[in-house]
Formats: C-alpha cells, structure tokens, sequence
C-alpha cells in the first residue's frame, strides 16, 4: 500500500476534496451525479496526491534533484514539494502551449523550467532520459509511487458516497489517472463503469491539461479496455467546451477546461439514466483563467442610470 499521506513530512493537506452533488446537472441528466473537486487540492489538481508520495520517495533515495515533463500541473505540484522536500526541481515543458497560471506556480515555488521547441511528448521522452542519469528522479506518472498515491481519491468516493457509483467518468491524458483509479476500485472490490474521455485532436486541444498525443500508459488503458473495465469517448472541441461551461454555469464550479472531459464523456453514453455518477474534476478553473471569454470592456458611466441601462 502507499504512504499515509498524512503521516508525511512534505504534506500539504493534499485529499479530503469535496464531492459536490450537482443538482441542476443531474436533472438535466436524468440521473444522481457528483462531482469531486480535485482543483481543491493545494496546487489546484488532482496531481498532489501522487506527487507527494512521489517527492518524499526521491527525497529519501537521496535524490538531487526531481524531473519532469509538464503540460503545467505537473510542474506546479512537482516544485511545491521539491521545495519543501528541499530538493530541486526541475521542468520540460512544450514552449507556448502551458497556461501562464502554472508556470507561475512553477517558478514561484523555484522550480528551474524549461521551454522545449517540441511537444509534451518530446519532452516526456527527454526527462525519462535524464530520470536515468544518477541523482534525478522521474516523477511523471510512469513513477509508480504517483500512481499509488493517485488510488487515495477512490476511498474517498466511496467514503463520501458511503457506497460505489455505477459510473465514475475523468478525463484520459497520458492515462495515469486512470490506472490509478482503475487499481483502486479493484482493491476496493467494487467496479463501477468507467469511461474516460479524450480529446479527438490530442496533439492541439484547447484542454491543455490533456495536450498528449502519446498517452504514456496508453497501452495499460488499452488492456484495461480490452478487459471490459474502460470505455474511452473520443470528443470534439465543442464538446469539451460545452461540458465545461455547463460546470460553471448550472453548478458555480470553475474547473479547468480538461477537467470537463469526463462530463462531456457522460453526455454521449447511452442508457444513464437513474445512475449515480462520480465525474473527477481534475483541477481548477483558475489554472487556465484565460480560457474564459471576457467579453470585451464596455466602461459604464459611473451613475445609477447608466448601470440600470447596462443591466437591461
Ligand atoms: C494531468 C491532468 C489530466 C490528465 O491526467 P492523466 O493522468 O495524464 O490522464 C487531466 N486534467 C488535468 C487538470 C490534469 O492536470
């Protein structure tokens, strides 16, 4: 079993996110859904909850220094434990295609980033060449201990919901998550349908959380499909945009647009309804702001009637 996140020295009160019942999104559904806040971790994803195990793993081995590709979360959640694991960390990131808001956090924790004239997946394939090379450790998710650290989300859920979902839908990047997910229920000994959702153009999705062409575990989650315990939605951009929006709109939850997918998933299966429905919301919505439209600046005069005409 994994490290007891609360008896670790780097914690910072990662897990314990709420799971929010959506009541407007489950009447237009026709069925019980949840939402479980993983933005409300404390950099803003799901990714703490490996990543500490991960860091105090490296740091115990005597490592340097941790290393890892980042479409941004990675990165944020890597430097605010290296930092208080006192290591170094540091970051491969594909130049101009990481929101502004997790570089920040990046550096803001002393994380040394750099900008590769490449994809996620060339940086990916760099940093397990460097995990190599003595005193740095790899802490992408093909590092086990993320994944052990990941399944923690699972007892939540059921603790939470006090029973299993029939369906628990997330989004599919580089597929961590999902093996995470999929190793827990099954210790658990429970098995809701799950259905991960990815974007169908993965090498330029707007979702940059999820801007992998290569899934990392790819072949993992293609067993785990095989074995009937997967089923993987293939989305359109709009498609990812709608269910994201539907998120802030009906329910006052600003998660990241990524984050949508497993909403946007449930909304094309078939034969849902009366389910109960946990959808994973993988980070937070401030992580990505300029996402959101602003919809142009119209100064208003500074008077009650020009408001009131404003208003409409
Ligand atoms: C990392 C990430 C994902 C993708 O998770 P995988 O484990 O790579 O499939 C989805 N959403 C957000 C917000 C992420 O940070």
């Amino acid at each position: 079993m994994g490290l007891n996140v609360t008896s670790s020295t780097i914690s910072l009160g990662e897990g314990s996110t709420p799971l929010v019942p959506a009541r407007r999104l489950s009447e237009r559904l026709g069925l019980e859904l949840h939402l479980k806040c993983e933005g409300l971790n404390p950099t803003g994803s799901f990714k703490d909850r490996g990543m500490v195990v991960a860091v105090e793993r490296a740091a115990e081995s005597g490592a340097r220094a941790v290393v890892c590709a980042s479409t941004g979360n990675t990165a944020a959640s890597a430097a605010a434990y290296a930092a208080r694991a006192g290591l170094e960390a540091i970051v491969l990131t594909p130049a101009g295609a990481t929101a502004t808001a997790k570089r920040a956090q990046a550096r803001a924790a002393g994380a040394r980033l750099f900008e590769i004239r490449g994809s996620f997946d060339d940086a990916l394939r760099l940093c397990r060449e460097l995990g190599e090379r003595d005193g740095f450790v790899l802490v992408n998710s093909l590092n086990p201990d993320r994944v052990e650290g990941q399944k923690s989300v699972v007892g939540e859920i059921l603790e939470q919901l006090g029973s299993a979902p029939d369906i628990v839908a997330l989004p599919f990047g580089g597929g961590g998550n999902v093996s995470a997910v999929a190793a827990g229920f099954a210790e658990a000994g429970a098995s809701p349908r799950l259905v991960i959702g990815q974007a169908a153009e993965r090498a330029t999705t707007w979702a940059t959380a999820i801007r992998i062409s290569e899934p990392a575990h790819g072949a993992h989650v293609a067993e785990l499909v095989g074995a009937g315990r997967v089923e993987v939605v293939t989305l359109s951009e709009d498609e990812l945009r709608v269910a994201w929006q539907l998120l802030s709109h009906q329910e006052g939850v600003f998660c990241e647009p990524a984050s949508a997918a497993g909403l946007a998933a449930l909304e094309r299966l078939p034969d849902v309804e009366g389910t109960t429905v946990v959808c994973i919301l993988t980070g937070h919505g401030l992580k990505d702001a300029g996402a959101v439209d602003e919809g142009g600046s119209n100064p208003v005069d500074a008077t009650l009637e020009a408001v009131l005409e404003a208003i409409g």
